[in-house]
C-alpha cells in the first residue's frame, strides 16, 4: 500500500492514461479489473458518448475507474455532469487550469488529479488542491510542455516542490522503467503509449501498427506554438516542417492543423494525413496484445527488476 494505492482504493499503483481516440470503456475496465486504474478518454468523446462509456464502464467493472478530463473540452459542464451523476470516484485533468472544476468536484467526494510537466505546475495543481499530480515528462506522447523537461529530471523535481503524491509518467512502458519512476520518489505511474497498443484500445488497427513499427527517432514533439504535441513523423509531420522552414505564423500553423487531424489519424487510420499522438517508448513496443497481459507482465517485471536490484551486490 502506498498514498496512491489508499487514494484511489486500488491494489497497484499502476494507471493506464486516458488518450484521446484510444481509451474506450473496455480498456478502463480491463485496467482497473486487473489491480490498476482504469480511465475512460473524454477529450475525444462527444457528451452523450461519454455518458455511455461511463454506464458500460461500471457494468464491467465494480472496481474504481476515472475519467480524463481535458480542461478546455467544449462541453465541459455535461461532461462534469456526466461525472457527478455516475459517482466516478476519480477524475484526472489536463491543459488548463485547475483551479477552475477541483473544489467542485471534491464537493461530490470525486479525487482530483492533474497532469503538469513542470514542477512550477504542479505547485499550482498543490494549491489549487488537487489530491496528486501527474508529472508528464518530454517522452510522453501527445500533449506536453514547452519546457521538454525530460522524466529524469521532471519527476524529482516536482516530488522534491510538492507535499502531494506524484505519479510519473512520459516513457513508462515497461516494469524496469516503472521501478526507476519509483526510484525518483514517484508512488505511481501512468502508462498511454503501451496502452494504445492493445486490443482494448480504440485506436484504429493501423494505428496500432504503427506503433509496433515505431522505432528510435520515429517521433517528435512539435507544434510548439499552438499546442506542443509529441507525434510520429509521418507526412502531416513533413507538412509542419516545411510551413516552419517557410516562417510560417501561428495562423498558418493553425490552418494546416486545421480541425480532427487526431480522429483521422488515431480513430480513422489515415497514417499520413493524421496527427499520430505515441510516446517515444512506442520504439520499444513489438506487440498487440490483451490489455491484461500488458498490464501482469508490467507487474512481474517490475516485482522481477526490484529483486536484481537488491542482488546486484553494490555496497558503499
Ligand atoms: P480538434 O479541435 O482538432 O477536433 C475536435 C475533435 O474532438 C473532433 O474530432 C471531434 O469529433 C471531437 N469532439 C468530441 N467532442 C466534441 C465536442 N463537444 N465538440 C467538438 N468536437 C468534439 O481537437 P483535437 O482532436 O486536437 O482534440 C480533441 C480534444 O482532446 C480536445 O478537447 C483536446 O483538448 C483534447 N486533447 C487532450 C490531450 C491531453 O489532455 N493531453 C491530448 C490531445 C487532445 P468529430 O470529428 O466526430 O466531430
Amino acid at each position: 500500500m502506498n498514498r496512491i494505492t489508499e487514494l484511489f482504493n486500488i491494489q497497484y499503483p499502476i494507471i493506464q492514461a486516458g488518450m484521446i481516440w484510444c481509451s474506450p470503456w473496455q480498456l478502463a475496465a480491463a485496467v482497473s479489473n486487473a489491480g490498476g486504474l482504469g480511465i475512460i478518454g473524454s477529450g475525444s468523446m462527444y457528451p452523450e458518448i461519454l455518458r455511455e462509456h461511463v454506464e458500460k464502464c461500471k457494468v464491467a467493472t465494480d472496481k474504481p475507474f476515472a475519467v480524463n478530463l481535458p480542461l478546455l473540452y467544449p462541453n465541459i459542464e455535461e461532461h462534469v455532469q456526466t461525472i457527478i451523476e455516475y459517482n466516478v470516484p476519480v477524475v484526472f485533468t489536463s491543459a488548463g487550469n485547475p483551479k477552475t472544476w477541483t473544489k467542485k468536484l471534491q464537493e461530490h467526494g470525486i479525487k482530483v488529479v492533474h497532469v503538469v510537466s513542470s514542477a512550477k505546475f504542479a505547485m499550482k495543481a498543490e494549491a489549487a488542491g488537487c489530491d496528486a499530480v501527474v508529472a508528464e515528462g518530454f517522452e510522453a506522447g501527445g500533449h506536453n510542455g514547452r519546457e521538454e523537461t525530460t522524466s529524469l529530471v521532471l519527476i524529482p523535481h516536482a516530488v522534491e516542490s510538492v507535499q502531494i503524491p506524484v505519479i510519473a509518467a512520459g516513457g513508462i512502458g515497461s516494469g524496469k522503467a516503472m521501478l526507476a519512476a519509483m526510484a525518483l520518489g514517484a508512488e505511481g505511474v501512468q502508462i498511454g503509449s503501451r496502452f494504445a497498443a492493445t486490443q482494448e484500445s480504440s485506436a484504429h488497427e493501423s494505428f496500432k501498427q504503427a506503433i509496433v513499427e515505431a522505432k528510435e527517432g520515429d517521433t517528435e514533439l512539435t507544434l510548439k506554438e499552438l499546442v506542443p504535441v509529441r507525434l510520429i513523423k509521418n507526412t502531416f509531420y513533413q507538412q509542419v516542417q516545411s510551413a516552419y522552414n517557410n516562417n510560417a505564423t501561428n495562423e498558418e500553423l493553425a490552418e494546416l492543423l486545421g480541425r480532427g487531424r487526431a480522429k483521422k489519424g488515431m480513430f480513422e487510420g489515415d497514417l499520413e494525413e493524421g496527427e499520430l499522438e505515441i510516446g517515444q517508448v512506442a520504439a520499444m513496443i513489438n506487440d498487440v496484445k490483451p490489455a491484461t497481459e500488458v498490464f501482469n507482465d508490467i507487474l512481474s517485471e517490475f516485482k522481477e527488476a526490484k529483486a536484481q536490484l537488491s542482488s546486484n551486490n553494490f555496497v558503499f
